[in-house]
């Protein structure tokens, strides 16, 4: 084990190598910030997601178990069982289910994208209130279909968009050898992450790992600052600028059935 980790780390440290020579090659060397923080915008949007987002995600590498009895642990506290993910982090922060979760336990993780969650439901005639096993067998159907698509490179047979949507489905979180900072210990495959270094999956993933790991006091999004415990209430309101990222694919179109 220790040696396959040893080997794993040489070809990771020499991929980023080879990487930072090709920025160099490019003209880009140190343009990228060496320690990306998430904006404010994107701890925004943290605060936008699913409070199923979690439970949809599929553990390709690590410890599935272990990582789904945590957000069932957190997910189960009284008069959460609506609520928006980050409140549910962020109120058992100090308290609460114990969640330490260890990189090795989420080494790779597939986190289904917004949009995806909201085309699942759709699927289901009742929406919103569709029971979670019933999202979750449709859920792995789609998520096959996404690790062919990987595998494959194309789903054969099908067409372009079916192709695309597919591809939006998920994104890829993968362990970071050496954590950026504190929000980041993974990479993603997201626009977002690509850019900035820095994405909301990424420090929804990293606060789920550890409750030190909070949203700014200044991105906090005022109904969920004033947020009485322990209560039932609507999923957060971001206005439509805030979220933008999430609202800019105005396709009217569902997603295909499997
Ligand atoms: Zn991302």
């Amino acid at each position: 084990m220790c040696m396959f980790l040893a080997n794993l780390f040489k070809h990771l440290r020499a991929e980023s190598v080879e990487h930072e020579a090709k920025l160099e090659l490019a003209g880009l060397h140190g343009k990228m910030e060496s320690n990306p923080h998430l904006s404010k915008k994107g701890w925004r949007f943290v605060q936008t997601f699913d409070y199923r987002t979690f439970r949809l995600c599929k553990v390709v590498q690590g410890n599935s178990v272990k990582f789904h009895k945590v957000v069932e642990d957190v997910m189960g506290m009284p008069g959460y069982e609506e609520d928006i993910l980050a409140s549910m982090c962020m109120a058992h922060g100090g308290g609460g289910p114990e969640r330490r979760l260890t990189l090795q336990d989420v080494w790779e993780v597939h986190m289904p994208t917004q949009w995806y969650i909201d085309q699942l439901t759709r699927l289901f005639d009742t929406g919103k209130n569709t029971p979670i096993h019933l999202l979750k067998a449709k859920n792995d159907e789609y998520h096959q279909r996404f690790m062919t698509l990987r595998e494959k490179g194309v789903l054969e047979g099908e067409g372009l968009t079916y192709n695309l949507d597919i591809a939006q489905s998920f994104v890829i979180l993968t362990a970071l050898p050496q954590k950026w900072n504190k929000e980041t210990k993974h990479t993603c495959i997201c626009r977002s992450f690509f850019k900035h270094g820095a994405c909301e999956h990424c420090a929804s993933m990293a606060m789920l790992m550890e409750c030190k790991v909070k949203i700014p006091k200044n991105a906090v999004l005022k109904k969920l600052q004033h947020r009485p415990r322990r209560e039932k209430e609507p999923t957060t309101s971001v206005t439509k600028d805030e979220g933008s990222a999430f609202s800019k694919d105005k396709r009217t179109y569902q997603l295909p059935t499997v």
